[in-house]
């Protein structure tokens, strides 16, 4: 994707550090992939001698700090959100990629290493004036083509609404929590991620077949006050022109998608596969809206899927959108990191 311009997707990958098991079990192995991260390339090893290379907007390597992560990432968007416009962030990968630790991580015993949803709201806390703006919050989980509240978990089926004027997407039976300061954002995070794993458990499923979506309504006042309303008086007429102060709304929101892993239909049946259609159907729906936006296509197929019904006021337009693609370093697993690189070079 383009610098700087609004409605194109700028594209992240991101390789997660060996673990201790593929420390072991690959020790013999090169990792499948190479990165360049000065030329923002990488190589993907196809064997010893023969290597595909990709382009992105940016490539951080497994020794990328949270905090460049989040520079590179994030910042950008929250920045275009504090200035009036919507955006999205949204992490891609096969389960256990680093999909969480990029987007959620709370960074309780080492402040380093907190995730992309703890530094936007540090940012967004120091650059509003709380006592003329506010700053508010919903948690959601979307499996199944259900939202659920996090903050809430009974409530597990929300509608979206579409005003179908300004087209603007909002969740009105969501529970919507205004933030103050960093720590009460962070103990809701956790209390939404406590409900998430209760929730799954009931239903007898993974948090990695879910999407786990925060949305950060920033409302500023702009203009108003004394300063406009002083600026409005016609000194000719002596007439004074009442201003109301005007209020501008923006939303931020961060999704830490489902698994990306092909959910293999032949061989489950009944429930599991029901959830493996939902989870290719979303991503598919995601993928399709993510072209349509990178051929600057006039029709964004958001219709397809919930998530992209939730995310359309927040991409393409005058959003702006940060896709990061995770991937691990295994040869064993080049099948899957494979389709995830083809999938964000198709957002580019
Ligand atoms: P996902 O959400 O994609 O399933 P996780 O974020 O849960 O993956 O990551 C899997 C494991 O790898 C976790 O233990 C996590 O802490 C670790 N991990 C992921 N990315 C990194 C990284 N860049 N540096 C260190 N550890 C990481
Ligand atoms: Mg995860």
């Amino acid at each position: 994707g383009d610098d700087g311009v609004p409605g194109r997707v700028r594209v992240a990958v991101r390789l997660r550090p060996r673990n201790a098991e593929e420390l072991v079990a690959d020790a013999d192995f090169a990792d499948c992939v190479e990165l360049q991260p000065e030329l923002k390339r990488l190589k993907l090893r196809k064997n010893n001698w023969d290597s595909d290379t990709y382009e992105f907007d940016e490539v951080l390597t497994e020794f990328a700090s949270q905090k460049r992560v989040y520079e590179v990432v994030a910042k950008p968007v929250v920045e275009s959100v504090l200035d009036g416009y919507n955006g999205t962030v949204m992490a891609y990968g096969q389960t256990g990629t680093g999909k969480t630790f990029t987007v959620g991580h709370l960074g309780d015993d080492d402040t380093s290493a907190r995730g992309i949803m703890v530094r936007a709201m540090e940012d967004i806390l120091a650059d509003v004036s709380l006592e003329s703006d506010s700053i508010s919050v919903s948690y959601l989980q979307l499996y199944m083509e259900s939202i659920q509240d996090l903050l809430d978990p009974a409530n597990d089926n929300i509608a979206i609404v579409e005003d179908p004027k300004t087209g603007d997407v909002s969740l009105p039976g969501a529970t919507l929590v205004e933030i103050r300061d960093r720590h009460s954002f962070v103990e809701l995070l956790r209390l939404g991620e406590a409900h998430r794993i209760a929730a799954n458990t009931k239903l007898n499923t993974e948090s990695s077949r879910s999407h786990a979506i925060l949305m950060v309504h920033v409302r500023r006042s702009v203009g108003g006050g004394e300063d406009t309303f002083s600026s409005e008086i016609d000194s000719s007429s002596h007439l004074v022109k009442p201003v109301k102060p005007l209020v501008r709304k923006s939303k931020l929101v961060l999704v830490d998608l489902a698994g990306s892993e092909r959910v293999h239909k032949s061989g489950s049946e009944g429930h599991m596969l029901e959830e493996a259609k939902s989870i290719n159907l979303s991503l598919s729906a995601l993928g399709k809206c993510i072209n349509a936006l990178a051929e600057n296509s006039a029709h964004v197929p958001v219709r397809d899927s919930k998530l992209t019904r939730l995310l359309k006021d927040s991409f393409g337009g005058t959003a702006r959108t940060s896709l990061i693609i995770t991937i691990g370093p295994s040869p064993r697993h080049r099948g899957e990191t494979t389709s995830t690189i083809l999938f964000g070079q198709r957002a580019m």
